[in-house]
């Protein structure tokens, strides 16, 4: 019998009505004879009020904390257990505790170190569908812990591996992974099928629909991965973006989507001594304030002396520039310029790594609108820039046009608020 793994996220169960309608594409799977395992998520909002209840007690305690935000997922499987026996489907609520989700203890950020699947085995054996509250799961001290925020897609990729489940499929409130974001691009176009490797670079535009890490996850035990739309009446649940895992020189197209992220800012420290060491001392010194550095570039020195520029988040850059301060003052460094009105715009495609020419119709494009690029990287299957946050729109929309992406224009095409 054909076994699938639905999460439902905070949109999609965001109230009593939009339970109901993920009860009926329950019972609908169900008539046709599926064997059904639902994950939900929080009702939207619900783990950040209950965040706000702990800020408000004024106390630290992140063991606490795990006890109060996992108590959203409960409510709505409760919930959705009930509607679902009220439609006549055999159904039963089970904690994360009760499936045997095991974790580590890093509260707040847990990881699954291992999951028993008997429980579930025997609900489905009964014809039950077991309905779990994703995002918790319990340490071997039989504390509560989460797993991060939006961490109840790992739950279902977890939960599918465990039990070999045909696909795991990501109901949200958005039908799939698109070309690049339609809020900037009006033509963008949903990809049938995006490779695992493309999902994780293009983390702007996967990161608001899946958590990466579920990815990761999904990746290393080769789980099929769908992420489709909860607000249509698609009950064949066929539609959406599946990730894929096999490459196919021939068919796979050289540039799949355009990705771009606004949440970096770029620090250049003028005039350092271009000698060993250099990039060591000042990169451990951030690395020591636990910052994350993602871009780095080395300018070519002349007399002696050059310019190093490097990206930290921007919620970090303040701190950064302290620590990019202290360590430039003992290298004699000139200056330390900061720039937080930057943007990263990327190319991704499997196909580039057969395919020569990306880059440099990357770069035509962006001269040809007279944006100015202030830094590059590449991997295998990626080229990005940074260039002025201001001309990022343009640079979105003239990429995604120069490599064809645009869509047929009959499709059809739903686009919600980004799901937290
Ligand atoms: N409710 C949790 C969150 O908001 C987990 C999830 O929905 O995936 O992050
Ligand atoms: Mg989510």
């Amino acid at each position: 019998m054909t076994l699938l793994v639905q999460k439902y996220g905070g949109t999609s169960v965001a109230d009593i009505a939009r339970i109901r309608a993920v009860a009926a594409r329950v019972a609908a799977c169900r008539a046709r004879g599926v064997q059904v395992v639902v994950v939900v998520s929080a009702m939207a909002g619900e783990t950040n009020r209950l965040l706000r209840l702990c800020a408000e007690i004024g106390a630290e305690g992140l063991r606490e904390q795990d006890s109060v935000i996992a108590t959203g997922e409960q409510i709505v499987a409760g919930l959705l257990a009930l509607e679902l026996q009220r439609l006549g489907v055999a159904a039963r609520s089970l904690t994360g505790e009760q499936v045997g989700i095991r974790t580590d203890a890093a509260y707040g950020k847990a990881r699954i170190v291992d999951i028993r699947s008997e429980v579930l085995r025997s609900a489905l054996n009964n014809d039950e569908v077991p309905v779990v509250p994703g995002f918790q799961g319990r340490t071997a001290t039989g504390d509560i812990a989460t797993l991060g925020r939006g961490g109840t897609d790992t739950t279902a990729v977890a939960l599918s591996a465990a039990l070999s489940a045909k696909e795991c499929q990501i109901f949200t409130d958005v039908d799939g992974i698109y070309t690049t974001d339609p809020r900037v691009c009006a033509d963008a176009r949903r990809l049938e099928t995006v490779h695992v490797e493309e999902m994780l670079e293009m983390a702007s535009l996967g990161a608001k629909v899946l958590q990466l890490r579920s990815v990761e996850f999904a990746c290393k035990y080769q789980v099929p991965l769908r992420v489709l739309s909860s607000l249509t009446e698609d009950h064949d649940c066929t539609g959406g973006t599946l990730i894929t895992y096999e490459e196919n020189e021939m068919e796979d197209p050289v540039v799949t989507g355009v990705a771009f992220n606004k949440e970096e800012a770029k620090i250049t420290v003028a005039g350092v001594p271009d000698k060993p060491g250099i990039a060591h001392l000042l990169l451990s010194a951030v690395a020591k304030s636990n910052i994350n550095v993602d871009m780095i570039v080395q300018n070519v020195s002349s007399a002696g002396r050059t310019d190093f520029s490097f990206t930290v988040q921007r919620d970090e850059f303040a701190r950064a520039m302290v620590t990019t301060k202290t360590a430039a003052a003992t290298i004699g460094a000139t200056e330390v310029l900061g720039d937080a009105d930057i943007a990263k715009v990327s190319v991704v495609g499997i196909g580039m790594r057969s395919h020569p020419g990306v880059a440099s119709l990357m770069f035509k494009t962006l001269s040809d609108h007279q944006i100015n690029i202030q830094m590059i990287s590449t991997s295998e299957i990626k080229t990005s820039v940074v260039i002025a946050e201001a001309q990022m729109e343009t640079a979105v929309q003239a990429l995604h046009t120069a490599f064809d992406l645009a869509q047929a224009p009959q499709e059809e095409r739903i686009t919600g608020g980004a799901e937290q």
